[in-house]
């Protein structure tokens, strides 16, 4: 049969967010015909545009193929662009009557995108609340990015609002870490499995590490990065829903509400924390690097020349429960460092009652999220040949070599998709959020309130040593002697 309606709104249609994330990731799913069949999109903004304008800021994020052309073109076919404020009853009346003549039936479904600064958030959620919203039997769906607040307080006052105009079910926050792959896959890691579960314990693992580095700086932009800092910007967000994801017990069932159910109790065991907590740092520029290396973080003229807003953070989180006590949980994320990666490593503790003269190194578990997503396992092997000597080795799912010419969807793809299905397991709910800024509110204050000054690292290295010397201190051992040599091997 027909299907409803759907209109995809795109509140901020001429912004950054929307043509580089927004317009791409909904094309991708119209493209593959993944989208409810009488699906239309509306831009919305200040701006005076046509959708030839959007279409043209658009372009370049789209990956078009040549057998896409005529698709393409569909596409922009469905689409409209309406211009109005983000105060103005009468312009969410004039935005809800051109959504109203996209329903060829005498309801829709209606879906919300907030690709906004936040600064308008109140306004513009009022005004879709208010003006905008669908008739019974259909449905009509927020979605919003981060900032979530800059703290507990600020965080309760939005949510209070967004719970004051909408239900929880029709809020959808945003953490694109939630759509990637191999987030997604830590829970059929962990509990479609035998071989992990019983040592994902205190009884086992020494620590655990969530890593995210990314090798360049604010590129002149970091105006509006200084404002947050890396705590606010990436940790207390995304390496904080992953930890959750890797720490929480084995939910009821795979239903949202038991997921996030799960995720909270994990938060409300975790310790708030303290500046003793952290290794702050800041990059300054190398003066043996090319083009933007050299540059520092208070190189760039968008940044006060004072800040000491954090480009680099390492920080130990305690969750007090059965399974985790005495168990570090180190999250580190930097800017300007030697690599792009994300992953997740769990350290085994070492052999107990050890017959081989001390020469077992520690076993890990890698989850590699990105780029080059993978799952391996630092393990010992007796070296081949006529000797009883051991070396480290890998048993290793390297996602490129296991699935040739694999194309995985884009977070936001698959994060909307689930949207249009009503599918919240992978959205942030309002308890979640509660208790993530709960852990990192008063290390945020001091931070603001003292100005602690961060430690100075190189661009292009691996961050403070005192970081190294934070991991060693609670736990972690390096011992440099793990090689490789999978590059060469594939
Ligand atoms: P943006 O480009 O600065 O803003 C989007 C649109 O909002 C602008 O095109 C502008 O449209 C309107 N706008 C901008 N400043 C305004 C102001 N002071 N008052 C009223 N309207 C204003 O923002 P964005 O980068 O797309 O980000 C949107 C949201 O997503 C933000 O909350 C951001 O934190 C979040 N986010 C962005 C990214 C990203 O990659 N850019 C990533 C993660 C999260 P008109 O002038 O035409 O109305
Ligand atoms: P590693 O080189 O032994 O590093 C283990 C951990 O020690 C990393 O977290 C690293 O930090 C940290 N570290 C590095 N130098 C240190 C130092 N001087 N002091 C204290 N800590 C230090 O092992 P690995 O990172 O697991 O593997 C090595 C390389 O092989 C990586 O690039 C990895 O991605 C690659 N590999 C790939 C696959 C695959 O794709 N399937 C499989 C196995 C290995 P950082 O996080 O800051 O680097």
């Amino acid at each position: 049969g027909v299907s409803a309606p759907h209109v995809f709104v795109i509140m901020g249609a001429s912004g950054d967010l929307a043509k580089k994330k927004i317009y791409p990731a909904i094309w991708w799913l119209f493209r593959d015909k993944l989208l409810p069949e009488n699906t239309s999109i509306v831009g919305y903004a200040r701006s005076k545009l046509e959708v030839s304008d959007i279409r043209e800021k658009c372009d370049k994020f789209m990956k078009v193929r040549s057998e896409d052309r005529e698709r393409y073109e569909q596409f922009w076919s469905v689409n409209q662009y309406v211009s109005g404020t983000y105060d103005d009853p009468a312009a969410f009346d004039a935005l809800s009557e051109a959504i109203s003549a996209l329903e060829t039936e005498a309801t829709g479904n209606r879906l919300f995108y907030l690709a906004l600064p936040p600064s308008v958030f109140g306004d513009v959620t009022c005004g879709i609340a208010r003006h905008c919203m669908t008739t019974n039997p259909g449905w009509s769906r927020i979605i919003v990015e981060k900032p979530f607040g800059r703290d507990a307080a600020s965080s309760a006052q939005l949510s209070a609002h967004l719970s004051s105009l909408f239900t929880e079910s029709q809020i959808y926050r945003i953490d694109h870490y939630l759509g990637k792959e191999m987030v997604q896959n830590l829970m059929t890691l962990r509990f479609g499995n035998v071989l992990f579960e019983p040592t994902w314990n205190r009884n086992h693992l020494a620590c655990v590490t969530i890593t995210f580095k990314e090798p360049f700086g604010t590129k002149g932009r970091g105006g509006y990065f200084d404002q947050f800092g890396i705590i606010r910007d990436v940790m207390q967000n995304h390496l904080l829903q992953i930890l959750c994801l890797v720490a929480m017990e084995k939910p009821c069932s795979t239903a949202a509400s038991d997921i996030r159910d799960e995720k909270v109790k994990v938060l409300k065991c975790t310790r708030q924390l303290g500046l003793e907590d952290v290794v702050l740092g800041q990059y300054v520029g190398d003066p043996h690097g090319d083009g933007d290396a050299r540059q520092g973080y208070l190189d760039d003229p968008t940044v006060p020349k004072d800040s000491v807003t954090p480009t680099f953070a390492a920080a130990v989180l305690r969750i007090d429960n059965e399974r985790w006590e005495g168990v570090p949980f180190i999250l580190r994320c930097g800017k300007a460092l030697n690599e792009r990666k994300a992953e997740v490593r769990l350290q085994y503790r070492d052999v107990a009652g050890d017959i081989f003269r001390g020469q077992p190194h520690r076993n890990e578990l890698v989850i590699r999220l990105q780029p080059g997503e993978a799952v391996y396992v630092k393990m010992m092997t007796k070296r081949p040949g006529m000797t009883f000597d051991m070396e480290e080795t890998e048993l290793d799912l390297t996602y490129s070599a296991r699935y040739k010419d694999l194309k995985l969807p884009d977070a936001y793809e698959r994060l909307l998709l689930d949207v249009f299905c009503g599918a919240q397991m992978h959205f942030v709910r309002s308890d979640e959020l509660e208790h993530a800024w709960r852990i990192f509110t008063p290390l945020l204050h001091v931070i603001d309130e003292q100005k602690p000054k961060p430690v100075p690292y190189r661009y292009g290295s691996r961050g403070p040593a005192e970081a190294d010397e934070l991991s060693r201190g609670l736990g972690f051992r390096y011992t440099g002697s793990y090689s490789w040599k999978g590059d060469d091997a594939h």
